[in-house]
């Protein structure tokens, strides 16, 4: 006796969505179904919605945050922003949070990582060679390093603080009162704010 299971099509549906991040095999079946029971319609707007994201957004050849393929993110392409203010964050999803805090109004740039010798990444992992790159063009600049204040996170700071010593540029760490050992998606705007405004000189 064959035992009673989803379709095929159905099948490979929620072993896709459960290769997504935060999404394990119970939660996969209830995307699914409620994908399945919403009709054609939203099946098809999903789809086409995942296919345009896939082929126009890109990361930024500048400064690693997300952008339309080819082009520049809306920062590095916008002429108001201070740009010989560059925040050093680890991941692009760390950019919104500052954005959203609005006292931030230079540049970013992700580091892709930090350095965690445990899980492997060395400071070779990161894109450091085009944040050293961007530096040199901006003689005087301040750098704010904006990396989380967990273990890894300290260290990437102060490898990135003894290599910026020897370029010409201001290197500041944002103030405590960050969530303690944890990244910036934690925290709240007001809280970056605050952090973004007592930054202090390394
Ligand atoms: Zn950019």
């Amino acid at each position: 006796m064959k035992q009673q299971d989803y379709p095929p099509a159905a099948q490979e549906l929620i072993a896709r969505l459960k290769r997504m991040p935060g999404v394990g095999r119970r939660g996969a079946e209830r995307l699914a179904l409620w994908f399945l029971q919403q009709g054609r319609t939203e099946a098809q707007a999903l789809s086409a919605a995942l296919a345009e994201a896939a082929q126009q957004v890109s990361l930024c050849p500048e400064c690693g945050f997300f952008a339309e393929q080819g082009q520049l993110c809306i920062a590095c392409s916008d002429p108001e922003r201070e740009s010989d203010l560059l925040c050093v964050v680890e991941q692009p999803t760390d950019v919104l949070p500052i954005e959203r805090s609005g006292v931030f109004r230079g540049l970013y740039h992700c580091l892709g990582g930090k350095i965690s010798p445990l899980q492997g990444v060395m400071p070779e992992d990161l894109d450091l060679p085009r944040l050293f790159d961007r530096i040199r063009r901006r003689p005087g600049c301040e750098v704010i390093l904006a990396v989380g204040s967990d273990v890894d996170g300290e260290a990437t700071a102060l490898y990135l603080a003894d290599q910026l010593s020897r370029l010409d540029c201001k290197v500041t760490r944002l103030a405590q009162g960050m969530p303690a050992g944890s990244g910036l998606e934690h925290a709240d705007a007001v809280t970056l704010m605050y952090a973004l405004q007592g930054r202090r000189s390394l």
